[in-house]
């Protein structure tokens, strides 16, 4: 039996990216950037006011014989617009928040720090407006080429595309972006027993829990997941979804891949295809099968369900992440105080479900209950696996153990 760290570098020892593709700018969200973004045009693309005010010379704002200055309104520019006129000594231009900075003004400022003049013949004279500070060149201007400058590389290869992000690419007019495409994932559960979710209970069958399970557990991988039912345990039945689940990038399957007699997917990849290995040191889910049908990597999950879930968060995510060319593929893990303890001396290394919370400055971990890998309601509110190791040391009551975080963002597997 390997290890779980040993299982998981021989699997993503096979796994590589996959190929970039296109996609419009709104899909982008959650996939990866499979080239550097190098701006094309300086942003802001031209000088333009922060504040809603008057655009003037700043020489003009100095006051004159212990008077605020007083400049004469030659008219008004907003947003979205190009001032006709131009700023000369004496005069100042109304200006909007975004509005490009007229010609002759070299400051801006806000209206707050001004006030219009109120004249007694309002028709017949022109605007005024009195500034009551006075303002340094360049106040409130924000400059062109300030935020992102034509040449430079903004974004590069690997990054993850999030909201801020889509929100840089959407600045600098990427309508599509060239992106490692979503892994597709052939998802196939195996048993006589199992039936779909639609149908009555009959004597010795339960409902097929796993493929509905891991179809949820592969979209918030950010895979599409194809669900191809469930084989009978036939080596036909096997041989007829394993047709249609190499044309994916990877295939999981559940159940089949223990030493019964029925345990067929281990057969079919032991003999028609690649088998790497189908035991780990762990519970719950000590068989786990990895290998190849064809070229198409297959990561064959224990059929209980607490295996099922468990396994799929420790190979199966990470598998989908690297696919995906995400760098951060695996949960990271942290020290947690277990208040009740865990008694049991594991021999293989255990899993154990629990809900971790912050309680006054320090993660506290309390296990979901029976810890049996048909127990599902073990999963329940789980957000983490706190370790026991494989050495036989129980935990103490207060005593800490490392956990595996599942619901913190990945981090890069260590080297
Ligand atoms: P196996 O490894 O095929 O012997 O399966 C181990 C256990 O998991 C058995 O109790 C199966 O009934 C159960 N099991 C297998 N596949 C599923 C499934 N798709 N949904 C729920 N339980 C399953
Ligand atoms: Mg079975």
């Amino acid at each position: 039996m390997i290890s779980v760290e040993e299982a998981r570098t021989r699997i993503l020892k096979h796994i590589t990216s996959l190929p970039t593709i296109s996609v419009p700018l709104s899909e982008a969200i959650g996939l990866v950037l499979a080239r550097d973004v190098i701006a094309q045009e300086n942003i802001p693309p031209f000088a333009n006011s922060a504040m809603d005010g008057f655009a003037l010379k700043s020489q003009d704002s100095r006051p004159h014989e212990g008077k605020p200055a007083r400049l004469r309104i030659i008219g008004e520019v907003a947003a979205g617009y190009v001032a006709q006129q131009v700023v000369i000594p004496g005069t100042a231009l109304r200006i909007m928040t975004g509005a490009p900075v007229p010609e002759g003004a070299d400051t801006v400022i806000q209206v707050e720090l001004t006030q219009s003049v109120s004249s007694s013949e309002p028709r017949t004279q022109e605007a005024q407006v009195d500034i009551l500070s006075e303002v340094a060149p360049g106040n409130n201007i924000r400059l062109a080429g300030e935020d992102m400058q034509r040449g430079q590389t903004v974004l590069t290869a690997g990054t993850e595309i999030g909201p801020w992000e889509i929100g840089i690419l959407a600045t600098l007019g990427w309508a599509t972006v060239p992106v490692i495409r979503r892994a597709r994932v052939a998802i196939l559960g195996t048993g006589d027993e199992i039936i779909d979710v639609d149908q009555p209970l009959q004597p010795g069958k339960i409902r097929n829990s796993n493929s509905y399970l891991i179809e949820a557990a592969v979209r918030r991988a950010g895979a599409e997941p194809i669900r191809l039912g469930v084989a009978r345990d036939t080596l036909a039945s096997l041989h007829e979804k394993f047709l249609q689940a190499v044309t994916c990038d990877l295939i999981i399957t559940s159940g089949g891949v223990s030493v019964g007699d029925f345990d067929l997917v281990k057969q079919v990849l032991t003999e028609e295809g690649q088998m790497e290995f189908w035991r780990i040191n762990m519970r719950p889910g000590k068989p786990v099968a990895f290998g190849h049908i064809g070229s198409v990597p297959l990561i064959g999950l224990p059929g209980n369900p607490v295996s099922t879930a468990v396994t799929f968060e420790l190979f199966a995510r990470p598998v989908i992440r690297k696919m995906q060319g995400q760098q951060r593929i695996i949960k990271p893990q942290a020290p947690v105080i277990v208040e009740q303890g865990i008694p049991d001396r594991a021999s293989r290394r255990h899993y154990v479900r629990a809900h971790v919370e912050w309680q006054q400055g320090q993660l506290v971990a309390h296990p979901t209950g029976n810890q049996g890998s048909h127990i599902m309601t073990s999963l329940r509110n789980a957000n983490a696996l706190v370790i026991v190791p494989e050495n036989g040391e129980s935990i103490p009551p207060g005593g800490t153990a490392m956990a595996i975080m599942l619901d913190w963002p990945e981090v890069e597997l260590a080297q």
